[in-house]
């Protein structure tokens, strides 16, 4: 079994549950407007190997969900790309049968124990786990949980013209089913940035990367953590802010809250836990030299 890495936030634990690792996505592929050399030829000291390959032609991507474990709640921070989905305008996440499930119960938490699911945006890596199939249907993972997400990103993704090519079939088998069973939370984070029940958690809009993404702040006794969602996918964009994925819908906007993040996270020494940096995907970000630079923990 892998090695559970655990950290503290306050009186909070946050670990992390892996779904799978892309090993090698071309960085043609995951950045194709930018100037890709310095991964070859200058790359920050924070990316070895376990980032990049020796000539930075591919990086490797993790997919996982964060559990929090505070105030006697359990909450699960996005859910993956699940098993079983069919995807077949995505091959890396067509069929998948992965152990995640087992992972989960490996940190010490079975499915029914998930009291609340937060979900930063509706792509296909992030929603997966929200359901299992029973027989003909998709139902909750997580039956007792109540799943938070952005009312704005639900309905924009709801029209299918709006649903990109990879994320073909996401909504009809893993955020629909969690409306229609009745367990979802739709909020507008503009107007209700906080939760009631939900102690220390503060949602901040970070649109672009999708139509209403969500990065999640959480603080507990004076230190912060910011679960950035998708405003990066790769430890490169601490030092090069201005790339953007392919993956991401509004460009301008991807940028401007990957940007947002990062002063965020370094305004507060808060501890960031990615969605996609492969090794343990968290760091702290500090600046330097009018930039970035990342601190992996
Ligand atoms: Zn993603």
């Amino acid at each position: 079994m892998d090695t559970i890495h655990r950290y503290r936030i306050g009186s909070a634990t946050v670990t992390r549950v892996a779904d799978l690792v892309l090993p090698e996505i071309p960085s043609a592929y995951l950045f194709p407007d930018r100037d890709r050399s310095i991964l070859a030829n200058d790359p920050p000291p924070w990316i070895g190997r376990e980032n990049a390959s020796q000539d930075g032609e591919t990086l490797a991507l993790s997919v996982h969900s964060w559990i929090v474990q505070t105030e006697g709640k359990t909450v699960l921070i996005d859910t993956g790309a699940g098993n079983g989905k069919h995807r077949p305008l995505n091959p890396v996440f067509d069929q998948l049968d992965t152990p995640y499930l087992q992972r989960l119960a490996a940190a010490g938490v079975q499915p029914a124990d998930v009291d609340v699911v937060l979900i930063t945006h509706l792509h296909v890596d992030h929603v997966g786990w929200n359901t299992v199939r029973k027989g003909d249907a998709w139902r909750p993972t997580f039956a007792n949980a109540t799943y938070v997400f952005s009312d704005a990103e639900y309905r924009f993704y709801a029209d299918e013209a709006h649903v990109q090519t990879p994320s073909a079939g996401v909504f009809e088998d893993s955020v629909q089913p969690i409306i229609d069973a009745g367990q979802a939370l739709l909020i507008d984070a503009q107007s209700q940035p906080t939760l009631e029940g939900l102690e220390g958690f503060t949602f901040h809009r970070t649109k672009g990367h999708s139509f209403d993404h969500l990065s999640i702040g959480f603080t507990s006794e004076g230190q912060h953590a910011l679960f950035s969602g998708d405003v990066m996918h790769h430890p490169i964009q601490i030092a090069k802010p201005e790339w953007n994925s392919t993956f991401c819908e509004f460009p301008d906007d991807a940028e401007r809250s990957r940007l947002w993040a990062l002063n965020h996270a370094a305004d507060r020494h808060s501890l960031f836990f990615s969605s996609h940096f492969p090794g343990t995907s968290v760091g702290v970000v500090e600046r330097q030299a009018g930039g970035f630079v990342w601190l992996p923990r």
